[in-house]
């Protein structure tokens, strides 16, 4: 840590697998102190033990985003346990892609209530806090789903656009003390597609795939937006595969 980069309290959410596992491994390298959330706390608490042992200073605890009650007390625990909360991390999400002919309505309201709501919540949660302490940073995970439609992706795309939305608007209304960052994978190694139930859908993705990039591609992005000094707002990063066209 520099003066340039001082340590800071820094809440994940979707901290179990791929790209939240990812930013935690790199922030907490990075000397960052970590809040961990999702619903697989064993596998949680197997990395915030390993990152612990590594000289990392991280905690975990079991968060359900589509549960505002829920992000309130992970955002208080974070607080109590370090005294504040510099930077949100909204990355939990979930992808079960199927054309809208399939009327998988199910998914439809789960991905609404993870990607959109769950950022919502994250940002409630966050946001008077940071307020109170003078300011702080809110970093939520979009896609390239969040500037381009697809077939079998229009509700997925649809939550995107929605995150990409909120944090635009979010930026705008929070000039002077909140920073906020959108983070736009493209095409990333993690475990989102083994949430895909349509058979045409699962099949289409394998080959889209083949190019994915390692998480810890999206890691140093959000790294990155983090590390810099108050004055510097970055407020859009969208990361592809060289290879990838979309
Ligand atoms: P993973 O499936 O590997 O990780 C998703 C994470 O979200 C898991 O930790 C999961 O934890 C968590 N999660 C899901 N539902 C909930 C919930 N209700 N409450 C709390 N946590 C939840 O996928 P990725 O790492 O790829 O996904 C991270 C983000 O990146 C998502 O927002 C995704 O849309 C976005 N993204 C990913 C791309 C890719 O190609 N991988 C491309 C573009 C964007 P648990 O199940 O333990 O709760």
């Amino acid at each position: 840590m520099t003066a340039h980069n001082p340590a800071k309290v820094i809440a994940i959410t979707g901290a179990s697998s791929g790209i939240g596992e990812a930013a935690a491994r790199r922030l907490a390298a990075d000397g960052h102190r970590l809040l961990l959330g999702a619903r697989r706390t064993e596998r949680l608490s197997r990395l915030a033990r390993e990152l612990t042992a590594a000289g990392g200073t991280v905690a975990a605890e079991r968060l359900d985003v589509t549960d505002a009650a829920d992000v309130r007390d992970f955002v208080a625990c974070a607080r109590e346990h370090y005294g504040r909360v510099d930077v949100m991390v909204n990355n939990a999400g979930v992808m079960p892609l199927s054309p809208l002919a399939a009327l998988r309505t199910d998914e439809w309201d789960r991905m609404i209530d993870v990607n959109v709501r769950g950022v919502l919540h994250g940002i409630a949660a966050a946001l008077p806090v940071m307020r109170g302490q003078g300011g702080g940073h809110i970093v939520n995970i979009a896609s390239v789903g969040a500037y381009e439609v697809s077939p079998t992706a229009a509700v997925y795309c649809a939550t995107k656009f929605a995150v990409r939305a909120i944090s635009e608007g979010l930026r705008q209304e929070s000039a002077g003390d909140i920073r906020v960052t959108l983070v736009s994978p493209g095409v990333t190694e993690s475990e989102l597609a083994e949430g895909i139930t349509d058979p045409a859908a699962r099949e289409a993705m394998k080959a889209y795939r083949a190019a994915a990039l390692p998480a810890s591609a999206i890691a140093d992005a959000i790294a990155y937006a983090v590390a810099q000094p108050p004055q510097v707002d970055v407020n859009e990063i969208v990361v592809r595969p060289t290879a990838s066209a979309q």
